[in-house]
């Protein structure tokens, strides 16, 4: 599609009244109690094109916890560090998988059976091994995870407090995963840290219109559009587009594939960034989830959009 496509603010309009009546079907998650609040009738459509138009509709302005949308900037983080130095890509690729789960993001008995090794980077147990790799390597690391995001988005970005409260106090899964990790030898720094490092990045909070903008450089080979620096090589943007297009939807990831056909990635916010190679990044937002902890309006507007503006890569 091209940014000037005149039925583009049309096919919006038409997506967003098909996919706001499906988040009733949704529930908004509440094991972390902060994002109980939810008001369950936001929704938001972003997209950005390269050259820097952008379309949305509805609540593309408010910001949410991207929560693990936070995990392709820690890998990309990671990726920029596998550029750097030497060795640090067979460390992290002996250290967490490549493969699509098959199981809830927050599971402990795959990475039991698997020894500790997570199937990939896109679920909670391949974030805290990526969080784990990237303390051998930035003096602070929840702060370049930041600094990454404020760059991509061009503007300034906070922490959601309360979120990041409320999540340190209902870690149990996270701190069980951390710790078989650890158990495994597959954590080399403080379980705690690591925590503390990872409840940081899942509570910035951004607005879609921020996500998509953020995401673009994936869509451009690595290179962010908006000032033209390299973010990755071409080769390693394409490989965590590879892993959003598999493993960034958990085990929902088969059917994302087959009925949007982008690479993604969702958080339980109820946010799921996309890009689109070559044309733009988008974002869609709305709280109510699907059982696979995926926005369910959201699911809804990336298949009607797809369609409409053919956008599937497959
Ligand atoms: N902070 C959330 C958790 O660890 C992130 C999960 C998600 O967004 N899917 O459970």
């Amino acid at each position: 599609m091209t940014a000037d496509r005149p039925d583009v603010t049309e096919a919006l309009a038409e997506v967003a009244d098909i996919a706001r009546p499906a988040a009733a079907d949704g529930t908004v998650a509440s094991y972390i109690p902060a994002l109980a609040h939810a008001d369950p009738s936001r929704f938001g459509i972003a997209l950005v094109d390269l050259d820097g138009t952008e379309h949305a509709i509805g609540d593309v302005d408010v910001p949410f916890p991207i929560q693990s949308i936070s995990k392709v900037f820690s890998l990309v983080l990671a990726m920029q560090k596998a550029e750097a130095h030497d060795g640090v890509a067979e460390e992290l690729w002996s250290r967490v998988g490549r493969e699509p789960s098959g199981d809830p993001y927050n599971s402990l008995v795959q990475l039991e059976r698997e020894r500790g090794i997570p199937r990939n980077p896109m679920i909670n147990a391949g974030a805290l091994v990526i969080d784990d790799v990237l303390f051998g390597h930035c003096d602070d690391a929840p702060r370049a995870t930041l600094e990454l995001l404020e760059l991509l988005a061009g503007d300034r970005l906070s922490v959601d407090e309360d979120v990041r409260r409320s999540e340190v106090g209902a870690l149990h899964r996270n701190r069980a995963l951390a710790n078989l990790l650890a158990d495994f030898g597959n954590l080399h720094h403080a379980v705690d840290d690591v925590l503390d490092n990872y409840v940081h990045e899942c509570a910035i909070a951004m607005t879609a219109r921020q996500l998509a903008r953020a995401i673009r450089f994936l869509a451009n080979d690595g290179i962010d559009p908006a000032t033209g620096t390299r973010i990755l090589s071409r080769e390693l943007a394409r490989r965590v587009a590879a892993i959003m297009l598999t493993c960034g939807t958990y085990d929902a990831a088969g059917e994302f594939a087959f009925n949007v056909g982008l690479p993604c990635k969702s958080g339980v916010a109820g946010g799921i960034v996309g890009i689109v190679p070559r044309h733009m990044g988008l974002c869609v937002w709305s709280p109510p989830l699907d059982r696979t902890g995926n926005s369910l309006a959201g699911r809804v507007a990336l298949h009607e959009l797809a369609e409409r503006l053919d956008l599937s890569i497959v």
